[in-house]
């Protein structure tokens, strides 16, 4: 992924794609002080940018950093990139992490840096798993209390056991897992939160120890402005047996529909098709007169 053609946004210059490196002795590497963020391109616009690089900065205060530049230099660097690696529809990756000036937990004086790539990625899972739905697995390990782990930081370190899980349910031939909380309620997938419906309404669970995914509140809007029930509660292993469809969503996932979490099976039917639908077009850039109806 280092070798690519192309530029990346790196303290405020564009460098060449594989110039873009840290040191072995990043503060950011040895102890996961680094947070990112995970945005999508739609027709040349950033789809809810704002609200992606208002996160990117909160998840770095709740690390003890601040990020050297605001909200608007961020947002324009992010469109830049974009537009530099002509781009339209695409996925940007923000970064940002303790620098490598002293080595030990405490980095007070370490440099923020702060680098923005973009990229072609056209579905997180392929597309005709997507349709009949992919297969999770049920992960080992378990959404940590908030009280061990800075659950509302996209930080680096939480993705420690996300990636372990993923990979042991690849290796089961699985497309991802799906991880209990520390009480054992349902929490979300690795990468992306989730969503059941039973009866006709949505249930989700309540967002108190992982993210509160911008996809998963954008899905939230468009379920109600379709006048369909959510239900945001903490749901109990058990009940993954009454419910009928599955679906699981975020910046990458987008809206994905879901046909097994290990034992259980799920239909992915007309609320997630609905969504899905209604994702996709509420994703597309608005022309400025239907913006401002
Ligand atoms: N949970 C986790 C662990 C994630 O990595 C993501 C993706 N950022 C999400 C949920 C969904 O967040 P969003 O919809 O803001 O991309």
């Amino acid at each position: 992924f280092d070798s690519r053609d192309g530029v990346i946004w790196y303290d405020g210059e564009f460098v060449d794609w594989k110039d873009a490196k840290v040191h072995v002795l990043t503060h950011g590497l040895h102890y996961g002080s680094s947070v990112f963020e995970g945005e999508r391109a739609y027709g040349g616009e950033i789809f809810k940018l704002r609200a992606h690089t208002d996160r990117l900065i909160e998840s770095a205060r709740i690390l003890g950093f601040k990020i050297p530049y605001s909200a608007d230099v961020i947002d324009a660097a992010c469109r830049e990139t974009l537009s530099r690696m002509n781009l339209v529809d695409a996925y940007l990756r923000p970064v940002a992490w303790r620098g490598s000036e002293m080595m030990g937990v405490s980095a007070q004086n370490n440099t923020i840096h702060l680098a923005i790539a973009a990229w072609e990625w056209p579905s997180y899972f392929k597309p005709e798993e997507r349709l009949k739905g992919i297969r999770l697995d049920i992960a080992e390990y378990h959404r940590p209390d908030p009280k061990t782990a800075p659950s509302k930081s996209k930080a680096a370190g939480l993705y420690m056991i996300c990636t372990i899980s993923k990979h042991a349910a690849e290796a089961k031939g699985y497309a991802d897992a799906m991880m209990y909380d520390y009480r054992g309620y349902v929490a979300e997938a690795t990468g992306a939160n989730i969503f059941f419906v039973r009866d006709g309404e949505i249930h989700t669970p309540t967002p108190d120890c992982f993210l509160n995914g911008i996809t998963r509140q954008t899905v939230i809007e468009l379920a109600r402005r379709r006048g369909l029930v959510v239900n945001e509660r903490h749901i109990l292993p058990d009940e993954l047996a009454t419910f009928s469809e599955c679906f699981i969503c975020g910046t990458a996932a987008e809206v994905t529909p879901v046909s097994e979490i290990g034992p259980y099976r799920f239909q992915p039917a007309t609320i997630t098709e609905t969504l899905m639908n209604d994702y996709m077009a509420e994703v597309q850039p608005k022309p400025a007169a239907a913006a401002a109806e």
